[in-house]
């Protein structure tokens, strides 16, 4: 298989900004995707801020830019990076290739609650993607789970829609930035439902209602509901990162501040990452500070 100096694990914003800060040093580059390119990203509709536009066009438009650059895009999957004499490999479900550097931005998934009903309606009313789902759900009900800035902001997103979003969460306060908890505040149609929890999805050939527990009066009720959307914060996708690369409680990877992990020569950026901002201007910043840690270290 191929000798590249830098191989970047993930397409996602991070990965395809470190690719493109990696090959603008000369450096002679490898991007590696299992899935499709640009990350969670292409789950929102509409930027928040800069870069404007949607998130589809803005990865696409970084993946043609690395294309045009010279990266070598590769549809594979990572099972493990080892040392290999003054080299790092990394092996895949295609060979094994060979680098100097290896950029970890592979970046993160939206956890799930693991609830009865949650596999068996997935696609049936059970989503996590209100951008794309939302217009399924004109004059609904809707089930938005969790209290973090991404199920505010969803559940403002399925209010366009929704007749009604009950939005559970198991604590009496919402941990979001306050801007979110005051605009959820002017949507009459936006119900929270505090100190609970989302037991059962249940339904027939689609999701008709949720069962949901208050933990205060421990008393549990069904709310009539077409969708259910979990937003309750994210796990890594690093299952292939040796298990000497140092990890926080959750499972992210830990860095210095040069984005160095453990092992010589790998580095971890974006969201895969301890400490990551969670910002669309931190993925594309960490990427490419660590493609130009990683060509530091290569002395270029
Ligand atoms: P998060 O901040 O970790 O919040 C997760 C939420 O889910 C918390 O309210 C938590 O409850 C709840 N939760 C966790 N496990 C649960 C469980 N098993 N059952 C029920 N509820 C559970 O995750 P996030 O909202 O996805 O945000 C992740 C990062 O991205 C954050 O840094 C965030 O700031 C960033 N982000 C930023 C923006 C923006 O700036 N516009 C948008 C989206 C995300 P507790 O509060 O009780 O712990």
């Amino acid at each position: 298989m191929a000798n590249f100096d830098v191989i970047v694990i993930g397409a996602g914003i991070t990965g395809l900004s470190a690719a493109k800060a990696a090959v603008q040093r000369g450096l002679r580059t490898a991007n590696i995707e299992a899935l499709m390119f640009g990350g969670l990203v292409v789950n929102i509709n509409e930027l928040d801020g800069e870069p404007a536009g949607s998130g589809t066009d803005f990865a696409s438009n970084l993946m043609m830019e690395i294309s045009e650059l010279g990266v070598e895009n590769l549809s594979e999957t990572v099972s493990t990076i080892a040392r290999d004499g003054n080299q790092l490999s990394v092996t895949t479900d295609a060979g094994t290739h060979r680098a100097r550097a290896v950029i970890i931005a592979s970046g993160a998934k939206l956890k799930r609650l693991g609830i009865p009903g949650e596999a068996e309606f997935e696609y049936k009313g059970v989503s996590q993607c209100a951008d794309c789902d939302g217009p399924m759900y004109k004059g609904e009900e809707v089930v938005v789970v969790g209290g973090g800035d991404s199920a505010l902001q969803e559940a403002l997103v399925l209010a366009e829609y929704s007749k009604c979003v009950h939005l559970v969460h198991r604590n009496a306060t919402f941990r979001a930035q306050q801007h979110l908890v005051d605009a959820i505040g002017r949507h009459d149609n936006i119900k929270p439902v505090l100190n609970s929890v989302a037991e059962a999805i249940l339904g027939n050939a689609m999701v008709e209602k949720v069962r949901v527990r208050d933990v205060v009066a421990n008393a549990s009720r069904e709310i009539p509901s077409a969708g259910f959307f979990a937003y309750i914060g994210l796990e890594p996708s690093c299952e292939f990162a040796p298990a000497e690369l140092a990890r926080d409680v959750a499972g992210f990877l830990i860095t210095d501040d040069a984005f160095n992990t453990k092992m010589p020569g790998v580095f971890a950026a974006g969201a895969v990452r301890a400490g990551y901002g969670g910002m669309l201007t931190h993925a594309i910043a960490e990427g490419e500070a660590a493609a130009n840690a990683a060509a530091a270290q290569l002395g270029v």
